[in-house]
């Protein structure tokens, strides 16, 4: 579960930009989390209350966005929906495609108190 891990690496740098701002107190974490991120949001859910035990964000609320997966065919210069199509572009069938957008687990948002 290296969900655990992300948390905390975030945790650390949301801890740094907050004294930077002199932010004492934050009410809620945003986190964009991509369909394709290899990130399970339910481990996420769970991990958080003990990565942030003893932190700043102690007692924040995490809010989740997740982002669907996107990919780009580079043959037909086309963009489509990665689920349903894993392996190949639905429109001209190149596996020449790239994850565009899903593959993302970053801090979004931070909401001080
Ligand atoms: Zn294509």
């Amino acid at each position: 579960m290296h969900e655990l891990g992300l948390l905390a690496e975030i945790v650390d740098k949301i801890e740094a930009v907050a004294k930077e701002n002199n932010v004492t107190e934050i009410e809620k974490l945003v986190l964009d989390v991509g369909e394709y991120s290899g990130v399970v949001p339910e481990y996420v859910e769970t991990s958080y209350p003990a990565v942030i035990g003893g932190t700043m964000l102690e007692n924040t609320k995490l809010q989740m966005n997740i982002i669907k997966g996107v990919a780009f065919c580079h043959s037909c210069k086309k963009k489509f929906d990665i689920k349903g199509n894993e392996q190949r572009c639905p429109y001209c069938g190149s596996q020449e495609c790239e994850v565009v957008e899903g593959g993302e687990f970053i801090i979004k948002e931070i909401v001080a108190r």
